[in-house]
């Protein structure tokens, strides 16, 4: 089926192209080059590379209920679902395939500095107002790579929303900013791979329900203690770097989330 499509659309691609048009369409790929990233290749099942890594880091927040994409450059089925599910949440033909269509609209959300559109790294790295990567369990430059991650989570999940306003009140946190907030002595706010969100228009079981479309094996929320003010989503299952298990945790009794 995935192979016919492709087969079809080049066929159909080759058709279409008058010979002189031909050097115009080669130089097109140029046109959509991103200051963060740029794809040079259509990706679909089978294929591995860093460019798929990449693309998995951008619709890791595409998933089925409690499900994770990993990021480990294999384009297997998961990822072709949360490829389809990207598509469709932005009106693009879902295929599964990531061509010029998913690109350009990968291109658009994203800004020069890789993080989405919508979020920052100044948001995310609150660190009690502290700022920089550092003082957590991981390096600084890994503790940055997975609030990235975090935040194309956070995309989709404002998308799923409706495309309504997110707050991040509390994103990384060095070990002493942790402490003095009284949060876990594990946190993932340690590893950059977490994040407190309000909303001005979405109550927070909307938000805590939401997220468990979006890639978070973490979530607390309302009823569960001291989340009545705000909705916690980690990737916990993702982290291998914590001392618990790679399990999903999700509890917001108020909301009816649980797992
Ligand atoms: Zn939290």
């Amino acid at each position: 089926m995935r192979r016919n499509t492709v087969k079809r659309a080049l066929v159909a691609f080759a058709l279409a192209l008058p010979g002189a048009a031909i050097a115009t369409v080669a130089a097109a790929p140029a046109a959509h080059a991103d200051g963060c990233y740029t794809w040079k290749r259509d990706l679909y099942q089978g294929l591995s590379g860093d460019d798929v890594r990449q693309l998995q880091i951008r619709v890791a927040g595409w998933t089925s209920r409690g499900g994770i994409v990993r990021i480990d450059g294999d384009f297997g089925p998961e990822t072709a679902a949360a490829v389809k599910r990207f598509q469709s949440a932005y009106g693009l033909r879902s295929d599964g395939i990531a061509g010029k269509q998913t690109f350009t609209k990968l291109y658009q959300l994203q800004d020069n500095d890789c993080t989405p559109a919508h979020f920052s790294y100044r948001e995310l790295d609150d660190g009690c107002g502290k700022g920089g990567w550092s003082g957590g369990p991981l390096s600084a430059t890994d503790t940055k790579a997975s609030a990235v991650r975090t935040m194309w989570k956070l995309e989709a999940l404002r998308r799923g929303l409706g495309d309504k306003p997110l707050n991040v009140t509390s994103g990384f946190r060095d070990s002493s900013c942790n402490k003095k907030v009284g949060g876990a002595s594990d946190s993932q706010h340690l590893y950059g791979n977490a994040a407190d969100l309000t909303s001005g228009s979405r109550s927070l079981c909307e938000v805590a329900r939401a997220s468990r479309d979006h890639g978070f094996s973490g979530i607390y929320g309302p009823g569960y203690a001291g989340h009545d003010d705000h909705v916690h989503v980690d990737s916990r299952r993702e982290n291998n770097y914590d001392k618990s298990t790679n399990r999903t945790s999700w509890a917001a009794p108020d909301c009816g989330v649980s797992r």
